[in-house]
């Protein structure tokens, strides 16, 4: 059988390093993207301009690809639905229906037996009073909100006065845990339903946005198999084909809590380009492309700082050793906190 041309949702840095991981193994791809100097347009072999929402422009998309991914949860379901009907979607939309919605997602995760933190659907004030017994608690929009966005910080009931919250919204109210850490398992889950899953990594954020990532993380050997384990179980229970993460806390009695599911690569695997054979983005397209599964392995352990606004031009300036590599984005605009670029590097 030929190669399939893969089609890309998205086409920021996600995009590229799919499109990238994707080329070195001679897989065509064609990004669609509505940003019309989106990054991953130099990496990718066709690139279409036009909103998720547009179907003629989606109907030339779905006319030049075999299969189609994403690179990022937040595609209009409907337009995901409707591509899947004509040509493969992977992971399926229906999985984006689950996570897409905070609320569902916790749900989803609790009927497993695997562990959220404490959370209550709120739509009203009287509902954030009622369930005042989570505070102090973390306030987030059911959908759309990421890197802390849409999310307000509530230690006591005094405080709803001074934030103009928008209840023509719903929210979780999510019980604030005293974090000892913060770590991620990125999971690769093949057509057979066999699986690459890469060791827990350990994320360091600033603000609520990740500003590090490192392996080995430092856990026990007790929640570095449960944190697989449970990755696991989700991948499974979904029937999920591809790459994705499971991003989890750690409270001070070392208690596991599942924080949030990315159906997509993500952010924390980057390091997985340098320090593995097989990197997360690599593993998705042989994953939803249906091509062999290669053994991990680990070259070496290794961290990464993500690279924030204008961060960037110090990078852009300096001299790398070879076990440094630096990634830039070549985004546009320079943006306060945007994400910019990447750094990793490798160690003992
Ligand atoms: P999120 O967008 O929900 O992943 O949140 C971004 C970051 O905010 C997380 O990675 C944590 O550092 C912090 N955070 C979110 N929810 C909680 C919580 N319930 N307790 C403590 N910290 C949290």
């Amino acid at each position: 059988m030929s190669k399939p041309i893969l089609g890309i949702l998205g086409g920021g840095q996600l995009g590229s390093m799919l499109a990238q991981a994707a080329k070195e193994i001679s897989i065509e791809t064609v990004i669609y993207c509505d940003e019309e100097d989106a990054p991953a347009k130099k990496f990718a072999n066709h690139f279409i301009f036009g909103d998720y929402k547009d179907i003629k422009t989606i109907d030339k998309f779905i006319n030049i690809v075999d299969l189609v991914t994403f690179e990022f949860e937040n595609i209009p379901y409907d337009t995901l639905e409707y591509i899947n009907k004509i040509k493969n979607v992977y992971p399926k939309p229906s999985i984006n229906k689950i996570l897409q919605n905070r609320f569902y997602e916790k749900n989803f995760v609790n009927k497993l037996g695997i562990k959220t933190t404490d959370y209550v659907l709120i739509n009203k004030e009287q509902d954030v009073i009622e369930n005042k017994v989570l505070l102090p608690s973390l306030l987030k929009t059911t959908t759309l909100g990421y890197d802390g966005k849409g999310q307000y910080k509530l230690n006591s009931i005094d405080e709803l006065n001074n934030l103009k919250i928008d209840y023509s919204i719903e929210y979780v109210l999510e019980k604030f845990i005293d974090l000892k850490k913060e770590i991620s398992v990125i999971i690769t889950r093949y057509n057979n339903e066999e699986f690459q899953i890469y060791e827990p990594i350990e994320n360091i954020h600033q603000k609520q946005i990740l500003k590090k990532s490192k392996i080995p993380a430092d856990i026990g050997d007790e929640l570095k198999n449960k944190s697989k384990e449970w990755a696991k179980k989700i991948a499974n229970e979904l029937d999920y084909i591809g790459t994705m993460c499971v991003e989890y806390f750690v409270d001070k009695n070392n208690e596991l809590y599942v924080n949030e599911i990315a159906p997509r690569v993500h952010n924390s695997g980057h390091l997985t380009i340098n320090a593995f054979n097989i990197s997360q983005f690599e593993n998705h397209i042989r994953a939803v492309c249906e091509l062999e599964k290669i053994k991990l392995k680990k070259q070496s352990n290794a961290y990464m700082i993500n690279i924030l606004g204008d961060e960037i031009i110090e990078y852009r300036n300096k001299k790398y050793n070879s076990n440094e590599f630096f990634f830039d984005y070549m985004k546009k605009e320079i943006k306060f906190k945007r994400k910019m670029g990447h750094l990793t590097v490798l160690r003992d």
